[in-house]
């Protein structure tokens, strides 16, 4: 992520950016995924089944999205939370594509699409934050540090 001009870990100002320099910056399948709302298939993303202790930023601009302690065990294919870090980590959008009604989850910073959010999570929250692996980068928790 080193050619990424927009890429931080701590900056969480909102970015505009227009999909053409995406286009420029972005792997083909970040790009797909974030910037053209696709999904991978399900059980082919590297943090489904991933249960790693520490943080997942956004790909795309580096916003802090979750905390590994939010994530759950889920069969369905994809990674899956019940919680985003801050109120403000994600944005959602109703989504009616493909006949369903569904909310699409955005990264707050960027606006990138980063999956789906359900009511059949565990909880406290009952939510399943849905996520797709290629829009994720987890970084693990230094050790003796949380
Ligand atoms: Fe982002």
């Amino acid at each position: 992520m080193s050619d990424n001009p927009y890429y931080s870990r701590t900056d969480t100002a909102k970015l505009n950016v227009d999909d053409e320099e995406w286009k420029k910056i972005l792997d083909e399948e970040v790009f797909y995924i974030a910037r053209k709302k696709g999904t991978e298939r399900a059980f082919s993303g590297k943090y489904w089944d991933f249960e790693g202790i520490g943080t997942y930023y956004c790909a795309v601009c580096g916003n802090k999205l979750f905390k590994s302690d939010s994530k759950f065990g889920s069969s369905c294919g994809w990674p899956s939370f019940f919680e985003a870090d801050r109120p403000n980590s994600v944005n959602y959008e109703e989504d009616y594509t493909f006949g369903m009604s569904r909310t699409e989850v955005l990264c707050g910073r960027c606006e990138s699409h980063l999956g789906h959010i359900f009511d059949d999570g565990p909880p406290p929250t009952g939510k399943r934050f849905c996520m797709n692996s290629v829009v994720l980068d987890f970084e693990p928790d230094q050790e003796g540090s949380k």
